[in-house]
């Protein structure tokens, strides 16, 4: 099967407008200066970017070229969040999702019941897109994953299938005697679209060592991406921030995915998620406690950041509501976000910090915070063709604020 995604594109940098050479002149900032040319920065400059340069004008140049870049159109996916086990052997400090082997509230999905989630999902929505995402259980061989992907694509035929993180896949390979290469062309072949963007928090081996010390290494997870793009599956790449991390971290992070996306082009979005405490252990640790930034500046300049270090290599940067809350994620979409990823029907995987499911969120809800936030409206594939625009609009906080 020939994996069908539109090919990547290197967008040009447009000008910069006068009025915003202007003001970001007055900064005196050359990080910022080089930034808004889109050339490339190196990882002291993206953390001045996070913790130096005026917020104002920061907000101005992420936001100018956002909108620049996406012709002011907002955008979300109809997706739905299924998982296939909650089994989990790598028991990550920040994860309160998973279960350890043999735990009562540990569950495995048979390939038949994730499909038939699916089905019913896509019978009751117009679901664009399948993320699917699940724990490294070691009791799984391949030919449940094979059988996993048939299904589900069968269940969902006009769904595009965005699944597995790069830990996944990793772990899958090693469980299974097979390779990266031949586990990613396998799944390929039966449908799999494009990676899912998990699989690490920050690209920075002092903090994985951390938070996460039995997970792939940020090494391994960008070989896994990069092998991943140039099978021509496209992929997307989370950061996960808030924890223990300091901006110098983030800013490796976002430097090292502008540097594969150079080498090797195929990222889809860049998604920012905040770290959420809720049920899990790294939030209940000292050291959490000591050097978690909780203002909502540092979300935004952190946004912001990511859309000028990332100018013409990453064009989406996601507002990811699920983690950010909604009032949140509605600014950041005027400080550089473009996108708010999608209704997440059914997400599990933050929502077990929180011990009670989001439930997801209408169309209409996402439409309305981008309309409100000056975007217009889009309903988006995978891959960011535009298909449709909403009918309907509804403030979700008048309905429930379904998010922390
Ligand atoms: S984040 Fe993923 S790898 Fe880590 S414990 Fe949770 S399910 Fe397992």
């Amino acid at each position: 099967m020939i994996n069908n995604a539109p090919g990547v594109r290197l967008a040009m940098v447009p000008s910069p407008p006068r009025w915003l050479v202007k003001l970001v002149e007055e900064t005196g900032c050359t990080a910022l200066e080089k930034s808004i040319h889109g050339d490339p920065l190196e990882p002291p400059e993206i953390e001045k970017l996070i913790t130096k340069v005026p917020f104002h004008v920061l907000a101005a140049a992420a936001d100018y070229y956002a909108r620049k870049t996406r012709g002011n159109r907002g955008s979300f996916t109809i997706n739905l969040y299924v998982t296939y086990t909650n089994v989990c052997v790598t028991a990550c400090s920040f994860c309160a999702f998973y279960r350890p082997p043999g735990h009562p509230e540990a569950y495995t999905r048979s390939p038949e019941e994730v499909a038939r989630i699916v089905r019913e999902a896509a019978e009751k929505h117009r679901v664009l897109e399948i993320h699917m995402v699940g724990g490294n259980n070691p009791e799984l061989p391949l030919d449940y994953y094979t059988r996993l992907i048939k299904l589900v694509k069968e269940a969902a035929p006009g769904a595009r299938l965005k699944a597995f993180t790069a830990e996944e896949i990793w772990f899958i390979a090693r469980n299974t005697g097979h390779s990266v290469t031949e586990v990613l062309e396998t799944f390929r072949e039966l449908g799999l679209d494009a990676l899912s963007g998990g699989g690490t928090e920050i690209l920075d081996e002092e903090v994985e060592r951390i938070i996460a010390p039995r997970k792939i290494s940020p090494g391994e997870y960008l070989r896994v991406h990069e092998e991943a793009h140039r099978l021509g599956i496209r992929s997307n790449v989370i950061m996960m921030y808030g924890h223990v991390e300091d901006p110098i971290h983030v800013a490796r992070h976002i430097y090292r995915v502008r540097r594969l996306e150079e080498r090797a082009p195929g990222f889809i979005s860049l998604i920012p998620v905040r770290f959420n405490p809720g049920n899990t252990a790294l939030g209940k640790t000292r050291l959490y406690r000591e050097k978690a930034r909780l203002d909502g500046e540092y979300d935004l300049r952190i946004v912001a950041a990511a859309r000028l270090a990332l100018l013409g290599r990453i064009d989406n940067i996601v507002a990811y509501w699920v983690s950010m809350g909604d009032k949140l994620a509605q600014a950041a979409l005027s400080h550089g976000a473009n996108d708010l990823g999608g209704t997440f029907y059914n997400e599990a995987v933050i929502s077990a910090t929180h011990g009670r499911s989001t439930g997801g969120k209408e169309p209409r809800e996402l439409a309305y915070m981008l309309l409100q936030a000056g975007w217009q409206p889009w309903v988006r594939d995978t891959f960011y063709n535009y298909l449709w625009r909403p009918e309907s609009f509804t403030a979700p906080w008048l309905l429930e604020e379904t998010a922390p």
